[in-house]
């Protein structure tokens, strides 16, 4: 893997006269700037001024063209994280003639993906904002295949879990600092700029408590096939027969312990009568923590960012997450969120600690991680005293800090009877159905037949045929709700029926037309469209 651009690949007189007479061209998908992303040919970068470079010619596009809308507040976000005033990407207009000017440009021959990553120290961002959404962006755009090249602008050096980040394509990315010693003009042959969120499912809280999105749209289908691709790429088979079942507690070497992780292994390993494990992030390295993790029968962690790797936990698994004094689950549902994706077939148990004396706290750190000794004394002194930490803005919440980076001895009896309530026997792993999961189309050829008697009694004969999809499917109970509204009015009467045909009496009146709605569900909680209204007169 090479830092420097193969310019060979380049006819260097050709892309120049490219550049000069056609300019850039731009077409974005998403109508705001939180859900765009954009294509460019001969999109420019200064290394000087840090920005990028627009050149207006004969040929250049700009769609969409928003005038000075561009800024309000930007052309869109470089990360996955959602109209993040520090992510906005923009780019500053020149006329192409200004080039006879300017620095001879460096033209970068690969396909470029040019994006913010968020947090790269912290794995839960590194997968939720950056190789999920990079994943995905690439799975949109067919050029930005395994020879891609990945520009991250954020400004960070690699940190930590850059190795994870070199998986997603075959070339070296590229980070901003290092775009200063290929040239002081680079342009960008092709590129796409900026990330897909449609694989996020969790906000941060920059402007209302953190939770999980509002409209999540990752299902664990999703999920699984990119962690599919991570495991080829770090070289871990999926054992099919797994041999032996194993818990895996994963520990924080640092802050937020566990005090007594050794009993709490040695009565995980007795009460469910399997071998129990222990990692972390300090003792393992990655790929053996999911080779571990990927044939684990359940998690057990404190709450923290090392939780994400739930993400290679085989289906059927069990999720324990632990959260220290004062620290309310139902407020901090990342991992919650993740496993509990639909598709995911995960069991999530949160426990937390509600005993004081379990709890051990560390005041005198510094504020980032949890001292509270720079705060007033009556501010201490509340804090201390408190029993929860109330729901907060991100990041830098003292009150949460304080807690979040309490060491806790883990009360056992009580995290056993937690676990049990939702485990009864061994955690096991259980088989993917796929047909299980599959929705019914809509009811066919739906019939009504109206028939008066007197002056004040009707009946209705409502019949349909299957959806055309179930004759291909296993399913265990196919159910049709019936609503019948009479026309005009707002409400109905809904039915729940097992037959292909009904005869309605009860509320039917002569001389009235009446719509019928019909639609098939699934196994209880699989509903299919409405077929078309049926129009009925009595
Ligand atoms: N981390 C770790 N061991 C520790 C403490 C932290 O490996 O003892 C890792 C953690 O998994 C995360 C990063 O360091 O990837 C930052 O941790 P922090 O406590 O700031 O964030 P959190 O885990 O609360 O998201």
């Amino acid at each position: 893997q090479s830092q420097e651009l193969s310019q060979a690949q380049i006819d260097y007189h050709a892309a120049l006269q490219a550049l000069v007479e056609d300019g850039t061209r731009m077409v974005c998908t998403g109508r705001m700037h939180t859900d765009r992303v954009c294509r460019f040919e001969s999109l420019c970068y200064s290394t000087e001024a840090e920005e990028f470079v627009y050149f207006h010619s004969n040929s250049s596009v700009m769609l969409p063209n928003l005038g000075s809308r561009r800024f309000q507040p930007a052309l869109l976000d470089l990360s996955s994280v959602e109209d993040h005033n520090t992510q906005y990407f923009n780019f500053v207009e020149l006329p192409a003639a200004a080039l006879k000017f300017m620095p001879k440009p460096v033209f970068v021959p690969d396909v470029a993906l040019i994006a913010n990553r968020f947090n790269p120290d912290n794995l839960m961002h590194v997968f939720h904002d950056d190789l999920l959404p990079i994943y995905y962006t690439m799975q949109q755009f067919s050029d930005l295949d395994m020879e891609a090249r990945l520009f991250f602008m954020e400004g960070w050096s690699e940190g930590v879990h850059f190795d994870l980040y070199k998986l997603l394509s075959n070339k070296q990315p590229l980070l901003r600092e290092q775009l200063k010693t290929l040239g002081r003009l680079l342009c960008f042959t092709k590129s796409y700029v900026g990330l897909s969120k449609i694989t996020t499912w969790y906000q941060y809280g920059f402007v209302q408590p953190q939770g999980p999105k509002a409209n999540i749209l990752v299902s664990g289908n999703e999920i699984r096939q990119f962690t599919k691709f991570m495991m080829q790429k770090l070289n871990i088979s999926l054992e099919e027969s797994s041999s032996e079942e194993y818990i895996v507690v994963f520990s924080r070497t640092i802050n937020r312990l566990i005090l007594n992780e050794a009993e709490l292994i040695l009565a995980l390993a007795q009460e469910f009568q399997m071998k129990t494990i222990s990692v972390s992030l300090e003792e393992h390295s990655f790929s053996d923590i999911v080779r571990l993790i990927s044939n684990a029968s359940m998690l057990v962690s404190m709450h923290g960012a090392q939780l994400v790797t739930s993400l290679f936990l085989p289906r059927g698994a069990t999720v324990v997450e632990l959260f220290p004094y004062a620290i309310n689950p139902e407020h901090y549902t990342p991992y919650k969120t993740l496993t509990t994706l639909p598709g995911m077939d995960l069991q999530y148990i949160a426990w937390q600690n509600t005993n004081r004396e379990d709890t051990v706290t560390y005041p005198d750190r510094p504020w980032d991680q949890g001292g509270i000794a720079h705060l007033d004394k009556a501010e201490q002194e509340r804090i201390m005293k408190n029993t929860e930490v109330p729901r907060h803005l991100c990041c830098r919440n003292p009150e949460w800090l304080f807690r979040a980076y309490q060491d806790t001895k883990v009360n056992i009896p009580s995290l056993i009877h937690v676990i049990r309530q939702t485990v009864k026997s061994k955690p096991g792993l259980k088989k993917h159905k796929l047909s299980g999961s599959l929705y019914p189309g809509k009811v066919r050829d739906a019939k009504c037949q109206a028939s008066v008697q007197g002056t004040s009694e009707a009946k209705l004969a409502v019949s349909w045929q299957i959806p055309w999809n179930l004759k291909y499917l296993k399913v265990r109970e196919v159910k049709y709700e019936v609503w019948i509204q009479e026309q005009g009015e707002n409400t109905y009467m809904p039915y729940m029926l097992s037959h292909q045909n009904h005869t309605f009496s009860e509320n039917i009146k002569p001389f009235t037309i009446y719509l019928v709605w019909i639609r098939c569900i699934f196994n209880k909680s699989l509903l299919g469209p409405f077929a078309d209204v049926l129009l009925c007169s009595t």
